[in-house]
């Protein structure tokens, strides 16, 4: 894919980059490994000052680095706001948290004093999508500056100038040169850098395949990886629920990003019995949504991200059709010269079948209907992912069958699955694994040092 910023509004191509030569990534790592070197004696104090900078810069510019991302990947202006201060917010959590995150911990054993250490590893690479341009990078780069490592980012080819403004944000905050950098290449080009001896770990945000083919590089040359990949989250709604919250948060967990996120919920299992109330009342809401104009104040649904993701999701859905789907709304792209799909809702999916195992990246919710809580259960885990669930019911016994049974990395009872600074993020099965975030974030990316003194 060609380095480029193309409007998802207009299909206009705004600016292309070229990919960094050798010679160029070459020079960048030389830099990393050698700030890396006078970086990791900084103090924890110095770097939390830095990063509440970051902060500062980053809540001081929202409205810019927010027309940054919608204007290359489509997001409601609105949502693009709210990103930029969750990015604050990550950055004066880990400012606060680090030191007591990695604190030495005592452990009492035959020597006179022993402990475990937490020392940075050197240069981490990481990749990452296009969906949350900037909070996805963050979320990696706030635990791991303060952890003492360097960042080196390889961005979405269709994010380019988000990717320049991050590394902007950071070395205006004060990190010496060298302590994050972007590096522009292509997907391509990461193999020779997981490859280079230099570089100590990576972690990757985005699909199954990028994710297994970062890994079996990784693997090879030994090097520990962080995986967070795709998901197709459940959204379980049982007979106590508060429906008209449920109906109203599912909305909202379908929709949000313009229905691109890895926590969407992409799987509504309903209860039988308020199967057709639950049906109506989610086209109420899906039909009252706004599609159009990202930069406008009351849309609701931009366009997808580029081109291809819109063709994906078209075929997706005549796939469904073609296998028995029935759509209830939406269901054909917007003639536009912008990547424009509507709200869709899809019913009477095959559980058996390929299209509803499938990740749908779009504004698209599947259905389903189950007779009692095991079968909702069942249906749930029977993916290949297992990232977020969303469950909804007032009965206390069904909520703990439900947080024990679940497959997935996380499982919010009468809530709308999110990332939070606080709480660890990730999944398990083929959505990835290790975590990012809270103090389990932090700690993935450190050499948890064992030291005995007599
Ligand atoms: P993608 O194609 O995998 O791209 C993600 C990143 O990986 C991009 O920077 C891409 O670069 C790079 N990449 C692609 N192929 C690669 C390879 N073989 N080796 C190394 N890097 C490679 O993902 P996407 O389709 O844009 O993003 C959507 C997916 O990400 C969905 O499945 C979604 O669920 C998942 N996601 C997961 C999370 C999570 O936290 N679990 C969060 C957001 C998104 P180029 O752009 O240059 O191809």
């Amino acid at each position: 894919m060609a380095i480029a910023t193309i409007n998802p509004t207009t299909g206009e191509t705004l600016a292309t980059f070229e990919p960094l030569t050798d010679a160029e990534i070459e020079t960048k790592l030389a830099l990393a490994a050698s700030t890396f070197q006078e970086y990791r004696k900084t103090d924890f104090a110095t770097r939390s000052n830095w990063l509440n900078q970051a902060a500062a810069i980053l809540e001081r510019d929202q409205a810019k680095y927010a027309e940054i991302m919608t204007l290359e990947m489509g997001k409601p202006l609105k949502s693009a706001m709210a990103e930029v201060a969750k990015c604050a917010l990550v950055c004066r959590f880990y400012s606060e948290k680090a030191p007591e995150f990695l604190a030495d911990v005592s452990i009492a054993t035959d020597a006179s004093n022993s402990y475990v250490s937490y020392q940075p590893l050197g240069i981490i690479l990481a990749v990452m999508p296009w969906n949350f341009p900037f909070w996805q990078v963050f979320r990696f780069a706030a635990p791991a500056l303060m952890a003492g490592n360097v960042g080196i980012l390889k961005h979405a080819s269709n994010v380019p100038q988000c990717a320049l403004a991050i590394e902007a944000i950071i070395k205006e905050a004060g990190f010496p040169e060298g302590a994050f950098q972007t590096l522009l290449v292509g997907a391509k080009q990461v193999a020779a850098i997981v490859e280079d001896d230099r570089v100590k770990a990576a972690t990757l945000t985005g699909s199954e395949p990028a994710g297994a083919s970062l890994a079996s590089i990784a693997g090879k040359n030994l090097k520990k990886t962080v995986l967070e990949l795709g998901g197709s989250d459940p959204f379980i709604v049982l007979e106590s629920a508060d429906i008209e919250a449920a109906v109203k948060t599912g909305t909202t967990a379908r929709m949000l990003n313009n229905g691109q996120s890895c926590i969407a919920a992409k799987r509504f299992i309903v209860s039988d019995s308020i199967g057709d109330r639950f049906e109506q009342a989610l086209m109420d809401q899906f039909e009252s949504l706004k599609v159009g104009d990202p930069m406008e104040e009351d849309t609701n649904i931009g366009p997808l991200a580029t081109a291809t993701i819109l063709q994906d999701i078209e075929q997706q859905v005549q796939t469904a059709i073609a296998q028995g789907a029935k759509v209830l709304i939406g269901g054909k792209a917007i003639e536009s010269n912008g990547n424009f799909y509507p709200p869709t809702i899809l019913t009477n999916i095959e559980p058996n079948s390929d299209i509803a195992k499938e990740e749908f990246f779009g504004p698209v919710a599947m259905v389903f209907r189950v007779k009692n809580l095991d079968e909702a259960i069942a249906l749930a885990n029977d993916t290949p992912f297992g990232l977020g669930a969303s469950a909804w019911t007032q009965n206390p016994t069904e909520q703990q069958q439900l947080i024990t049974e679940i497959e997935a990395g996380a499982v919010f009872i009468n809530g709308l699955v999110k990332s939070d600074p606080r709480l660890p993020f990730g999944g398990i099965k083929r959505s990835g694994y290790g975590r990012e975030l809270s103090i389990q974030g932090i700690q993935e990316f450190v050499n948890t040092k064992t030291v005995w003194i007599k």
